[in-house]
């Protein structure tokens, strides 16, 4: 695998896009290739149907939009959704994560806020946070939220800029994709992801731009 490759790591399909997906593609443009690990299949969307095909559901749309942004590969950790956070105290688990870092030697890590209000979305990013401790992993980890798109400007942390100009239509028809969501999630978010990529645009002087703070 490449050196220059760059990981992603979040709790639910369609979390890859919404907060990263126009970087992703930035970087595909750039024939960098982007490792998204999903952690779970997001099945807790669709309580009324059964597990198995609400997962197929969604691991089919999740692998349409990673193929659009321009993801070199997506994995399914397979975690329960909204129990991630009891789960990722399995030693089994952890050892996986740490696995797939070494083995991708990711230069930059994309992950969750860890004040992020979703219980998945915190345990992830404090489970990134104890593993690349545990690892020495050298490279910056970056956090990006969902479901706060104000907060993040007012954190008295480095930002990451990153221009998305080019890639904002992509990301937009991505986030589209997840038609499973379409009413949950795509339709209540557009407005604020539009929003978020203007006044990201508006501070790093590009027309769209996704903000991701640095943790370490
Ligand atoms: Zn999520």
């Amino acid at each position: 695998m490449t050196k220059r490759s760059v990981m992603v790591l979040c709790a639910h399909p369609d979390d890859e896009v919404i907060g990263v997906g126009g970087t992703i593609a930035a970087y595909a443009k750039k024939k960098i290739p982007v490792i998204t690990i999903v952690f779970s299949y997001g099945e807790a969307s669709h309580p009324w149907q059964k597990r198995k095909a609400t997962i197929e559901m969604r691991v089919k749309e999740s692998k349409m939009a990673s193929k659009l942004v321009g993801s070199k590969k997506t994995i399914f950790l397979g975690l329960t959704d909204t129990k991630i956070k009891q789960q990722l105290k399995s030693r089994r688990i952890q050892k996986r994560i740490e696995e797939l870092i070494q083995k991708y030697k990711p230069v930059k890590i994309f992950t969750h806020a860890q004040d992020d209000p979703h219980p998945d979305h915190k345990a992830i990013a404090n489970m990134v946070d104890k593993i690349t401790d545990k690892i020495k992993y050298k490279g910056p980890v970056y956090a990006f939220e969902i479901w706060n798109p104000v907060n993040i400007m007012k954190r008295e942390m480095p930002r990451l800029y990153v221009d998305i100009t080019k890639t904002f239509s992509i990301k937009l028809k991505a986030v589209k994709l997840f038609r499973s969501q379409y009413y949950n999630a795509v339709i209540p978010m557009l407005p604020f992801i539009i929003a978020k990529a203007i006044s990201a645009g508006m501070v790093s002087g590009h027309k769209f731009a996704e903000v991701f703070y640095k943790v370490k």
